[in-house]
């Protein structure tokens, strides 16, 4: 088909839209019946759809990305002026991006010492995964080879990723998969039957032991865990529970690896969200709001110690990190992810996302007196989930579609708010609010009052 849209043809735009594009998640039945969204700008916390409508964003961009907020000038600037300097170099070689970018993240990363560059969550998990199998090989004889995840987490869509994946709808149909990875159970209190929430921790933690010991001790490498689940449920940890989960790592020698691809760079108000447990993390993984949405790249980033186990001299020839991502050698993402650094030093956005992140959480408690779908509220900074229920003394679901039906009268008020995916059966009730760390009290208003509104329109 030659079609060759004008600039201005919204409607045209649409049809090649609907004709040509496959989306991301989305069941495209329905775009029978309507038209498929495009959104065409940003600026700010606000983003303009091809009608001319405008919304306020309450989740970065859909996928908690957007953390400094659209049309970010100077981000585009740095990413020009690297671009025409030097766009690319990869294989063996370093850039001047990458080890300035390097050396400012791992200054909010104590600890930890060594930054490995992709450019997708996905892939920054797999190369987490990747080395771990390799330490296993070379320096455990083949043990130590299998990952643990956690029921209701996530870590990305390619095949490694997708065998340490909590949600199973998201890995239905796609298998086989490789071998050793194994699950242990989420840390969702809301439901648990415990009498309070520090032994509900407790064990959760040693649900994890459990499977250790099952599994055998010796067999075990890593342990993959979103400091809060994001997609799963906006799972905050119980109390106790990270403490409980550092002991279990260091008496059975597994290395615990933090995916903070949701987390990282300011969403929960620290630098990373695992700064908030104490924990001291073996690898730690990041990408969405690294660059914020402005340049794909992704980080792993672990201790001179695991690095110092890929060092080796000629007798051993096969011990280095044998793997490259093209595309980690595009040097936009540093340049980005350095300015993105930048601007959430100087405008303080830690500071803003802890304070305005207390008043979204006030907010929705309000909100929660109001309407009795609320069930719990969940969260910390600027990343926030609501769950709404049929019954709050049975916690019973609500129903997906009426969940939908929130979102969307949100979206009809103006306001972009999000909810769990669809790929947890009965669980995929939760709202999640997770607006650039950028907003004022009045877009935390705003936000709150479009979902009181909207649950007043769906449920009465
Ligand atoms: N980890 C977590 C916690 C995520 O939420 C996601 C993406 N939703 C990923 C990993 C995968 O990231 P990507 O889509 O960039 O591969």
């Amino acid at each position: 088909m030659n079609y060759a849209p004008k600039p201005n043809d919204m409607t045209a735009l649409i049809e090649a839209d609907r004709a040509h594009v496959w989306h991301h998640l989305s069941q495209h039945k329905a775009y029978e019946t309507v038209d498929p969204q495009l959104i065409v700008e940003g600026k700010g916390m606000r983003i303009w759809d091809a009608r001319g409508k405008e919304y306020l964003d309450a989740t970065s961009g859909g996928v908690w990305t957007v953390n400094v907020g659209y049309g970010r000038t100077s981000i585009a600037d740095a990413v020009r002026d690297q671009l025409v300097k030097l766009n690319y170099f990869a294989g063996a070689k370093g850039s001047e991006p990458g080890a300035r970018f390097a050396q400012k993240l791992i200054e909010k990363m104590p600890g930890l010492t060594r930054v490995y560059y992709s450019n997708s969550g996905s892939e920054a998990n797999e190369k987490a995964f990747k080395m771990v199998r390799q330490i296993a090989a070379r320096h455990h004889g083949g043990r130590k080879w299998k990952i643990l995840f956690r029921e209701r987490d996530y870590h990305g869509t390619t095949f490694g990723a997708l065998a340490a994946c909590g949600q199973p709808q998201r890995n239905a149909d796609y298998g086989p998969y490789p071998d050793g990875f194994v699950e242990v159970p989420h840390c969702l209190e809301y439901r648990s039957q415990y009498p309070d929430a520090e032994s509900y921790g407790i064990a959760a933690a040693d649900a994890i032991e459990a499977v250790i010991l099952r599994e055998g001790p010796d067999t075990v490498g890593a342990l993959c865990l979103e400091p809060i689940t994001a997609g799963g449920g906006v799972i905050t940890p119980p109390a106790g529970y990270w403490q409980r989960v550092q002991e279990i790592c260091t008496k059975y020698n597994v290395l615990l690896h933090i995916d903070e691809v949701v987390c990282g760079l300011g969403r929960t108000g620290a630098w990373f969200g695992y700064q908030q447990y104490g924990v001291t993390p073996d690898f730690v993984t990041m990408a969405k709001g690294l660059a914020s949405g402005y340049a794909a790249i992704s980080c792993t980033v672990t201790t001179e110690a695991i690095f110092d186990l890929f060092k080796s001299d000629a007798a051993d020839p096969m011990n280095y990190f044998r793997d490259i991502s093209t595309f980690g050698g595009c040097l936009a993402g540093p340049a980005a992810a350095l300015e993105n650094m930048r601007i959430i030093e100087e405008e303080s956005l830690l500071e803003n996302t802890q304070a305005m992140g207390l008043r979204l959480r006030d907010n929705l408690l309000a909100l929660m007196e109001r309407h009795a779908a609320i069930g719990e509220v969940r969260g910390c900074g600027l990343f926030y989930g609501a769950e709404l229920v049929a019954d709050r003394k049975t916690r019973e679901p609500l129903a997906e579609a009426k969940v939908q039906a929130v979102v969307a009268k949100c979206m009809e008020l103006g306001v972009i708010i999000g909810a769990t995916n669809r790929s947890l059966p009965g669980l995929n009730n939760t709202l999640t609010l997770s607006p650039a760390l950028i907003a004022t009290e009045a877009d935390i208003d705003r936000i709150t009052d479009a979902i009181g509104q909207a649950l007043t329109s769906v449920l009465g």
